[in-house]
């Protein structure tokens, strides 16, 4: 039977992962979550887990309690979600939401087994490290974010020197058409009311605010491994194409789907070949329009921060990630407006870019989480300065 853990088990894509997963058919060894011990201990009994593990320490009571009588083993804290990561398993989701999400999945490569990678912040944070990692071990890392998914499809069975241009898609979010003096008073409940996809409270505001967008870029660059210059971004407000690649032949290759990641996490789990995943099938004449528009880094920043990154890699990403994280932070609790988000992020890559040392010519993890507590610091800084 598969062993399989799903990281970020109470999520937006860890409920997905599990919903198309059936107990008795898979040996799950461990799921993690954070508050929503409920959920967690439901789940690891529905599936009989090995470990349970909330990221909260002062859940482990709530949890333990939950799990009173089962034989499901139940820890807590950072370093417990860690170390269920140490536990084997052959197909391990990783979809906890921010650099949290890092250290696991490193540790779950060391299995040699897939990791289906729905956490783009550690591929933006520490791209390098990750895909080193994963050939070390021998280990599949397997793209769940739908744009990723897209182009990991496409491209299958494709001469990848033929490839010209990669382009990922955005709907726009909420704010597509938003003027930016509207931009500069947009609320934490308007941009988490994404159009198109029901996703997690973080990644939503980030669609909003495309910073979503620019993580997905230099995922792009960082997994594929393509030039800054080939991988584009187009709006695309109904979110039937996730990605397209484009050819030396003039030929482009479009992937379409609904807008559910249970096609993504699908794929992932049944790769290399196709099951049937239980997703709407879509209606061409129905949905009629498919229209496209330029992004506009005037009034969405976080692109042209990206290209920045892009350009920079090294540990520039794991700045970005940091600060962006921070500035988020700051405008849910509403002591930052939604323009200032890139305000600060901006300020902190140019504060930070003078004192970032990587000490050998491979990146290490110790540079990388020294630049994500670095940038953390300097962005509060920053933020503070600008706090309302
Ligand atoms: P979510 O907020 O719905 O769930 C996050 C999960 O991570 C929860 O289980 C939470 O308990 C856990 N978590 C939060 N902070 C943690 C921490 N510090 N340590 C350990 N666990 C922690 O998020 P989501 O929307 O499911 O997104 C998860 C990841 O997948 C993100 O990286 C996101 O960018 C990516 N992703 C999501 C979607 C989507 O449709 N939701 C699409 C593409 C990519
Ligand atoms: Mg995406």
């Amino acid at each position: 039977m598969r062993r399989i853990s799903v990281f970020g088990a109470t999520g937006s894509i860890g409920k997905n992962t599990l919903d198309l997963l059936t107990p008795g058919e898979v040996e799950i060894v461990a799921l993690s979550g954070g508050r929503q011990v409920d959920l967690l201990a439901a789940e690891a009994r529905r599936f009989r887990a090995q470990v349970a593990v909330t990221c909260y320490p002062d859940c482990y009571e709530a949890l333990k309690n939950a799990l009173a009588g089962t034989g499901i083993e139940a820890a807590a804290g950072p370093e417990a979600v860690v170390e269920a990561a140490d536990r084997p398993a052959d197909w391990v989701m990783s979809a906890i939401v921010g650099a949290a999400g890092l250290l696991p999945g490193l540790r779950a490569l060391r299995h040699g087994g897939t990791l289906a990678l729905a956490n783009k912040e550690s591929l933006v944070t520490a791209g390098e490290l990750l895909m080193a990692e994963a050939r070390c071990h021998g280990a599949t890392i397997l793209p769940v974010d739908s744009e990723h998914s897209a182009v990991f499809q496409t491209l299958t069975g494709e001469d990848r020197s033929a490839v010209e241009r990669v382009i990922i898609t955005a709907s726009g979010g909420p704010f597509r058409d938003w003027p930016l003096e509207r931009l500069a008073g947009a609320t934490p409940e308007q941009a988490v009311a994404h159009p198109n996809w029901a996703m997690g409270k973080r990644i939503s505001i980030d669609s909003a605010s495309m910073f979503n967008k620019a993580l997905e870029l230099i995922e792009t660059r960082e997994f594929f491994g393509f030039e800054p210059g080939q991988i584009e971004v187009i709006v695309h407000p109904q979110s039937i194409i996730h990605a397209m690649v484009g050819f030396s032949d003039g030929g482009i290759l479009a992937h379409l789907g609904p807008a559910d990641m249970r096609h993504a996490i699908g794929y992932a789990l049944n790769w290399p070949d196709r099951a049937h995943v239980p997703v709407e099938r879509l209606d061409l004449a129905r949905l009629a329009n498919l229209s496209f528009q330029a992004p506009d880094e005037s009034r969405f920043p976080a692109l042209r921060l990206a290209r920045a990154v892009m350009a920079t890699r090294g540990l520039s990403g794991a700045v970005f990630n940091a600060a962006k994280e921070v500035a988020l932070d700051h405008f849910i609790a509403r002591r930052l407006g939604f323009l200032e988000m890139a305000a600060v992020v901006e300020e902190t890559m140019a504060r930070v870019s003078g004192d970032l040392r990587r000490n050998d010519a491979v990146l290490s993890l110790n540079d990388v989480l020294n630049a994500d507590q670095l940038a953390r610091q300097k962005a509060e800084e920053v933020a503070r300065q600008r706090l309302r």
